[in-house]
């Protein structure tokens, strides 16, 4: 009996053990993106030259012109305006750059700029929102998962990864993606192939990827003597520490983060973010769908392409039982009705899901 969890971003909406001394901070879902940011960038004054993301201050001046808040550089009141989604933004970015600026050198072109600004506070707004120890609800989540099970995850972050670490389902192979080196306490060591209980498919990549683009290495920031230090350390790459083993490359001139943004523009061109994906397609012999904490967003139609074409090929069965775990399932239950046509649906509130 194989299952195939599907995890989207409210599953880790519900996180509430962040250590973090930013007041009311939220794991941030698409529409609090910005607020949530915001409270981070207040609290640590990050809005000017030399604050840990680059080019923050150009991104909130350029945020600012074009939702009409003035000119200032600095000021964040901007980020509260509710017209603002993280998804609206980065395609505007995105889609700027393939278009009205794609001509111009490089070094003119401040809208690709602006996509590393924000695919930089992204990364931090969820290690800052997620700093602290392992989830208990991913924890209930992992002790339900068996050997043989599969988990396709959307989120950036490592709930489910520290989870199914902790209750020993996972280990570094089961990313299924090549790692050639592992940081743990401290020091780079080769990675294991040890052979993994749960496959996590982490579709649109992980915070704790990174790939050197000097040298081509891909690593793992795996093992702190605590969460929350492993956090700070995703947070911040720090350059002292966090430096490519084999050429010493460091964050800024090399050392990559592996995400797929969320935007309407998707840049599929990472290797092993493809590879995850065939990897996804080629799954057979699934007896059964269990969806966490998931909305298909009018911007991600890749998930449903996926299931579509496995479907279509007879990779799954058409009326794979399915069990939706949302506060609000009604869509969702719509949206997978239209490609699982004569699956029976069941849903199930978070709350009676996750009891510990
Ligand atoms: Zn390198």
């Amino acid at each position: 009996m194989v299952v195939l969890y599907i995890i989207g971003a409210g599953s880790s909406r519900n996180y509430d053990k962040c250590v973090s001394p930013v007041p009311d901070l939220k794991p941030p879902i698409n529409r609090d993106f910005f607020k949530m940011a915001k409270k981070i960038i207040d609290y640590y004054d990050m809005s000017h030259m030399y604050g840990p993301v680059d080019n923050l201050d150009h991104l909130m001046g350029e945020l600012n012109r074009l939702y009409g808040h003035g000119q200032s550089q600095s000021d964040t009141t901007v980020l509260d305006d509710d017209r603002l989604n993280l998804e609206a933004v980065m395609t505007h970015f995105y889609l700027k750059s393939g278009i009205l600026d794609a001509d111009l050198p490089q070094a003119l072109r401040a809208s690709s700029l602006r996509t590393q600004t924000l695919n930089e506070l992204l990364a931090y707004t969820l290690a800052e929102s997620l700093m602290g120890p392992v989830c208990t609800k991913h924890i209930v989540l992992s002790e339900r998962m068996e050997k043989g099970d599969v988990v396709w995850n959307f989120n950036y972050d490592l709930l489910m990864d520290n989870a199914l670490y902790a209750t020993k389902k996972l280990t570094d192979s089961g990313y299924v993606i090549r790692v050639d080196y592992t940081f743990v306490n401290g020091n780079w060591e080769k990675t294991r192939d040890d052979p993994s209980d749960v496959t996590l498919l982490k579709l649109h990549g992980s915070l704790n990827w990174l790939k050197c683009a000097n040298c081509g290495l891909m690593l793992l920031l795996r093992n702190m003597k605590s969460v929350p230090a492993l956090w700070t350390v995703i947070r911040d790459l720090p350059m002292e520490t966090i430096q490519c083993p084999k050429c010493s490359s460091v964050k800024r001139v090399g050392l990559q983060r592996i995400i797929v943004p969320p935007s309407l523009v998707k840049s599929y061109g990472e290797l092993q973010i493809r590879y995850l994906w065939k990897y996804a397609y080629s799954l057979t012999d699934i007896d059964r769908l269990v969806v966490i904490g998931f909305r298909f967003s009018e911007q991600d139609p890749e998930l449903e392409m996926l299931l579509r074409t496995m479907v279509q090929k007879g990779h799954i069965a058409a009326d794979v039982p399915i069990h939706i775990v949302n506060p609000r399932p009604k869509v969702v239950e719509k949206r997978f009705h239209s490609i699982f046509y004569r699956s029976e649906i069941t849903n199930e509130p978070p709350g009676s899901f996750f009891r510990e």
